[in-house]
């Protein structure tokens, strides 16, 4: 069982969620997808990257992450399994999420092209393209949910190449993904970026904005709850917004996969001053 996402998890998100007032609808379905997801991690099992070292090493000396779309070795059948199981958990939550878009409703199998424009965060192939941006939203989260588990195991097999000095990009050094949450460290306060999509951490500048790059200090910022453990990161130059666990303010373990759904209010009150998650 992968760390974070076992059943010990799944209790944790409860308990912690329930202590905070999240609504449980919402608390229920996202153990409902944490447990599919926990699931397809095991039966995908350990990866085995075909990647020669100094392929590796040239990647990463310039900037670019470690593995490409097309090195990646889908298991489809793992893959449409969850696929049709994560449909329909979210088709069972309407009320939170909205209808099941018609391009993914009663399909078996994830159109592929679809996952590809997704993990290069190019548009959607015409063929499913909308201009309806809540469903493009839900689209988004449905692959996301999806593909997830393979992207995990990629990160475990290749995160520990990564030289965290040297890297200090924006974008995940394993698969290229944004960041979706922060956490400042327990020793120094170094801040480090968590990828949304594989959930590789890295280590980034405190002091720029993890989206447009911008270090004009005038324009960054960041506002910090009662405890001190959570803040949010804004910028004032894209408007996007980052959260982030202060390490040093807490003895909890931290378990990324559940702080980011404990989180939501965090994320509420950015929407409400304007600004937007740095991965929409
Ligand atoms: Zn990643
Ligand atoms: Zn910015």
């Amino acid at each position: 069982m992968t760390e974070g996402r076992g059943n010990g998890t799944l209790r944790q998100l409860d308990e912690k969620g329930k202590k905070i007032g999240l609504p449980s609808r919402l608390l229920d379905f996202y153990q409902g997808l944490l447990n599919l997801q926990s699931k397809a991690e095991q039966q995908i099992g350990k990866v085995n990257p075909d990647i020669k070292k100094q392929v590796i090493n040239e990647r990463l000396a310039h900037g670019r992450p470690l593995i490409t779309y097309n090195e990646i070795a889908f298991n489809w059948d793992i893959v449409n399994n969850l696929f049709t199981q994560v449909i329909e958990l979210f088709s069972h939550y309407s009320d939170l999420f909205g209808e099941i878009p018609n391009s993914l409703n009663k399909r078996n199998t994830i159109p592929r092209n679809l996952v590809k424009a997704w993990y290069k965060k190019s548009p959607p192939p015409s063929s499913l393209a909308t201009d309806d941006a809540d469903e493009l939203l839900l689209v988004d989260a449905i692959i996301h949910a999806t593909i997830k588990p393979t992207l995990v195991r990629y990160a475990s097999a290749l995160s520990g190449f990564v030289q965290q000095e040297k890297w200090k990009q924006n974008i995940c050094p394993v698969c290229g993904g944004l960041a979706d949450i922060a956490f400042l460290e327990e020793k120094e306060g170094a801040r480090w970026l968590v990828c949304s999509r594989c959930d590789t951490e890295w280590l980034y500048k405190r002091f720029e904005c993890p989206y447009c790059k911008n270090n004009d200090q005038s324009k960054l910022g960041y506002f910090t709850d009662d405890d001190s453990i959570y803040r949010l990161y804004v910028c004032e130059e894209c408007r996007k917004y980052i959260k982030a666990i202060d390490m040093r303010a807490t003895e909890d373990k931290i378990l990324f996969p559940i702080e980011r759904i404990l989180t939501i209010n965090i994320d509420n009150q950015a929407r409400e001053e304007g600004y937007e998650p740095g991965t929409s």
